[in-house]
């Protein structure tokens, strides 16, 4: 029995009025509802007060419960007067059953009995919509109420959202800011998601800072969950800082906000300040627990400077934590344990694991990948089709990214063309990118333009970018010209573009060429990334970097460089000096191939390492060829193992021998 207030005359289009005071609340038992008994009273001044619900309504309600929508509909056709919470009932069943048909049925129903501009049931309707990817149907009922509440245009935020159309979200957030409809928190919640998820990236930073700003000026900055929505989206435009301001300025900050600055870090390749902020989340206090989101973007940290006893630590926590059944944190396990040069725990976590997705079979083949062991990594990936795991577009980039590694053209060439024919997965630019690299690498340069003249979608800067990479290792002026010349039209911020061509011309000896590349590279004001290695020490991690100033040991460091480069000269070292960019002479390019990034880290661990430690090198660009041999120089030298993972791959030295077979 529910009791209704009417009013002496209640008129049907009223309706939206009395629920306007009571609508926050979408708990049933909050507020009465009208019923349709109400709107056939509308016409009689003498209308009762109150008023009951028929059995056949509690049937339907209890129908819907049990999940019987279909003789739920049956008995609706027979009652006369169907109340808000039936449709509200019979809604939540369409959607569950995912039947949209029926949920044609209960909007026609509801639409003749009076309730199509009841905001409760438009919100209802549009979530319905929403879930059964029917986005449109959602806009109608959005487009027909005349009197829209905050709530329903979030069910249609929401709606919009969902099926990726972040521009129209801003659109309408600007309509709804010019009419004056007050936002709240799932409003700019909303329209902050909509500015990442929308293609045209540039011009909607812009948009996320005016909603920054409307925030500000409406008082939300105290809110958690809105100023973490905003870490999040400066962190996916890349504005590190700007996310961090946001992140500083909160008073109240929870485990999502702490993981959205961390996650902001470790994927804006700032892995030792990801870190960081995990210790200072750590320290801040102990009901502080992290969550499995948290400790992926600490896993990718380690894994971005081979911090592997870090790494070891935190598995230890993982442990502790009992967050080691949780796929996602256990496949960033194993690509950390690969990615810091331990194939084999990689392998045993990949092992132990009762249960595999299709995430753990890719961090599996791309870390054999990493390892140059392409056929391993092509066993991996015909296990996982044996065990009826279907292949994503990832798993094909992790395998044909194997076989470039490892040069394993034919069978490359032989995965590239199963995908549509047998997997149905058709090739996006990453695949072809990989394939140019694989071709490009093995010397088919030809073979690999070839293939981008054949493409039937835009090449874009990853698949040009593989042949200038390919023509540098096998220094083809003409195709290299022709792969920038598209390069910096597609990317002309890109420093890295412009040295590559840079390389290739001081490899072929062109310095007026070089001067030229060099001279297009200031006028944009652009700077080269300067080389950096990581290595770790004792548990702590050690930054090093070309030409460093700051390193209380750097001058012991380069007088033992010079000292280990003068006595390998005399058993054979000869220094590769044509990677250096400018034409000087010999003994200054040598002064400045001995300065790398990557040398000084070997010194570094050479002196600081206990003895017969393997020495573990992480660099953020590819080594270049004197570095590599001055390495496996070394190795023998000083009879050390040394590890080093470039931006490609691992490099395993020992005994003056490199696993890459100098193919990298
Ligand atoms: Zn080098
Ligand atoms: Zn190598």
């Amino acid at each position: 029995m529910f009791q209704l207030q009417t009013p002496q005359i209640l008129q049907p289009i009223s309706l939206p009025t009395i629920l306007f005071h009571c609508y926050p609340s979408t708990r049933s038992s909050h507020y009465h509802r009208p019923t349709s008994v109400a709107f056939h009273c509308s016409t009689n001044a003498t209308a009762t007060t109150t008023l009951s619900v028929t059995n056949n309504n509690h049937l339907i309600q209890s129908l819907c419960k049990k999940g019987q929508l279909k003789q739920a509909l049956n008995l609706l056709s027979h009652e006369p007067n169907p109340t808000q919470h039936t449709y509200e009932l019979l809604i939540l069943a369409c959607t569950h059953q995912n039947s949209l048909s029926d949920a044609f049925i209960v909007q026609r129903d509801l639409i003749e009995n009076g309730f199509d501009q009841d905001p409760f049931l438009a919100t209802k309707l549009i979530n319905m919509f929403s879930e059964l990817d029917s986005v449109e149907h959602a806009r109608q009922v959005f487009d027909k109420i005349n009197h829209r509440t905050i709530y329903i245009w979030n069910a249609f935020f929401r709606a919009l959202s969902l099926s990726g159309r972040g521009e129209e979200v801003l659109s309408l957030y600007r309509e709804m800011n010019r009419i004056g409809v007050p936002s709240d928190r799932f409003t700019y919640t909303y329209a902050l998601k909509s500015c990442v998820v929308s293609e045209s990236q540039l011009s909607l930073l812009w948009r996320g800072k005016e909603i920054h700003a409307h925030i500000l000026r409406h008082g939300y900055e105290k809110h958690v969950h809105i100023m973490t929505t905003l870490v999040d989206m400066y962190a996916k435009f890349g504005c590190v800082e700007n996310a961090s301001c946001v992140f500083c300025a909160m008073p109240v900050k929870n485990v999502v906000s702490w993981s959205a600055m961390i996650a902001c870090y470790a994927k804006n390749g700032r892995p030792l300040e990801a870190l960081e902020v995990f210790r200072e989340m750590m320290l801040e206090s102990e009901d502080m627990l992290p969550n499995s989101v948290t400790m992926v973007s600490v896993l990718q940290a380690c894994a971005a400077i081979a911090a592997l006893e870090q790494g070891k630590l935190i598995h230890g926590y993982i442990l502790r934590k009992g967050l080691d059944s949780i796929l996602p944190v256990i496949s960033a396990l194993m690509t950390m344990y690969a990615r810091c040069g331990d194939l084999e725990l990689g392998k045993r976590v990949f092992f132990l694991m009762d249960k595999r997705d299709v995430i753990s079979w890719n961090s599996m083949i791309s870390s054999y990948a990493i390892h140059g062991l392409g056929e391993k990594a092509i066993e991996v990936f015909r296990e996982m089709v044996r065990c009826g795991v279907s292949p994503s577009p990832i798993s094909f980039v992790s395998v044909l990214g194997a076989c470039s590694h490892s040069g394993l053209v034919e069978e490359g060439k032989y995965l590239f063309h199963s995908m549509v024919k047998e997997h149905g997965v058709y090739p996006r630019v990453e695949h072809y990118a990989c394939m140019v690299d694989l071709l490009g690498r093995a010397n088919l340069l030809e073979e690999a333009a070839n293939i981008i003249e054949d493409m039937q979608i835009e090449p874009g800067p990853k698949v040009w970018g593989s042949l200038l990479g390919s023509c540098r290792i096998h220094c083809n002026v003409e195709l290299a010209e022709k792969a920038s010349k598209h390069l910096f039209e597609l990317e002309p911020t890109n420093a890295g573009n412009y040295v590559l061509l840079g390389d290739i011309y001081a490899q072929a000896k062109m310095w007026e060429e070089v001067k030229r590349v060099k001279k297009l590279l200031e006028a944009k004001g652009l700077q080269k990334v300067s080389g950096c290695s990581w290595i770790e020490v004792k548990k702590k991690i050690y930054a090093l970097k070309s030409m460093d100033e700051l390193n209380p040991q750097i001058e012991q460091i380069h007088a033992f460089l010079l000292k280990l480069s003068t006595e390998m000269k005399e058993e054979g070292y000869v220094p590769e000096t044509n990677v250096v960019l400018y034409d000087l002479n010999n003994e200054e390019k040598e002064r400045i191939v001995l300065g790398h990034s990557e040398k000084l880290a070997v010194a570094f661990g050479l002196i600081n390492c206990s003895k017969g430690e393997t020495i573990r090198i992480t660099k953020n660009l590819r080594l270049c060829e004197d570095c590599h041999s001055f390495t496996k120089f070394i190795s023998k030298f000083a009879n050390r193992d040394i590890l080093v993972r470039d931006i490609n791959r691992f490099h395993h030295f020992r005994d003056g021998e490199c696993s890459c077979g100098d193919y990298w």
